[in-house]
């Protein structure tokens, strides 16, 4: 196991936030105040969701656009599933004309009932394509699941195929959310001896809505801790307990992670700044 128990580094970890593109003129200007607060604690940068089979594709270009013209790096995700070479030819074009060169590639999943025509069926294949086309110009990102990829039956093979991105060109990762710190380090562990070097930044989770994070990690297969699922299921409708006990749990899980080793830490915001800010404080930021 990653040792857990060496002092933090004295130089803090990169953190990034992860937003989603709002739907509205409304929730479009809310965003860049939710910018301009989370760019106090000095971001590497913002990265900004693609719906699924491309279904924000404008929305997320818009998002992207903002973050760029507040003055700060902006990671579009871009999921290839259901689309063609020359569909993701034309949205990484667009891309460096407003000067990006960092991206989440994703396989993403597609809408149900979609058909699922398209050129790309992994997102290894969508790094193997930017690479062949594109060289080393982007700065790749992919997902990983420390708790595995809830399509996938067999850890091990999850695993291999999580390497496969990295071998295809892959230069970091960004994992899932997990309230486990021995998954995330157990995962670094495995691809580690599998010769994968890549920081794996963990994703982290503020618990902004007890009820909604609870269906996100039965739906992902991720483990929410019998413990923190009581005290939380416990406190009912009492949001300031709920809000007081997660930011401990969460804030606790971050120095545990950067404690053992972990690169940098990516906030699954949910467009919203207080409860990540508030994280980000009392890890010293
Ligand atoms: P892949 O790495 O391609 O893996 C998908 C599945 O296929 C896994 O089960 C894997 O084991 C299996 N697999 C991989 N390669 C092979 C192979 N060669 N043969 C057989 N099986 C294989 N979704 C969105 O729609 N939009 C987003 O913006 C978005 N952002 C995300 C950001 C992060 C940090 C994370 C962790 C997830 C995000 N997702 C997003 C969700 C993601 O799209 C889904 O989890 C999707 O089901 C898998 O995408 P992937 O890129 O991890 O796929």
């Amino acid at each position: 196991m990653t040792d857990t128990s060496s002092s933090p580094s004295s130089r803090p970890v990169p953190i990034s936030f992860e937003f989603f593109p709002p739907n509205t003129p409304v929730g479009s200007d809310k965003l860049k105040t939710v910018v301009k607060e989370l760019a106090a604690v000095q971001p590497e940068f913002f990265s900004v969701t693609y719906g699924a089979g491309g279904s924000t594709r404008e929305k997320t270009l818009a998002t992207v656009r903002d973050i760029a013209a507040l003055g700060h790096e902006a990671a579009p995700h871009l999921s290839c599933v259901g689309s063609t070479r020359a569909g993701i030819a034309e949205i990484l074009q667009t891309y460096r004309e407003q000067g990006i060169r960092r991206l989440v590639a994703l396989r993403g999943d597609l809408p149900s009932g979609t058909a699922t025509a398209g050129e790309f069926r992994y997102a290894s294949e969508l790094i193997s394509f930017i690479r062949e086309t594109q060289g080393n110009d982007w700065h790749i990102e992919v997902a990983a699941y420390p708790e595995y990829h809830p399509q996938q039956r067999y850890a091990k093979r999850d695993l291999q195929f999580f390497a496969d991105k990295v071998r295809a060109g892959a230069n970091s990762a960004i994992t899932q959310f997990f309230f486990n710190p021995d998954a995330y380090f157990h995962f670094v562990d495995e691809v580690r001896a599998m010769g994968v070097d890549v920081p794996i930044v963990p994703g982290i989770m503020p618990i902004h809505n007890y009820a909604r994070i609870a269906q996100f990690a039965a739906r992902d297969g991720i483990e929410i801790p019998r413990w923190a699922a009581l005290k939380m299921e416990g406190f009912l409708d009492d949001a300031a307990s709920i809000r007081a006990f997660g930011l401990d749990i969460v804030t606790r899980l971050c120095e545990r992670l950067i404690a053992g080793g972990a690169p940098g830490i990516h906030f699954y915001t949910l467009n919203q700044s207080p409860l990540t800010l508030e994280i980000c404080r009392r890890l010293g930021r």
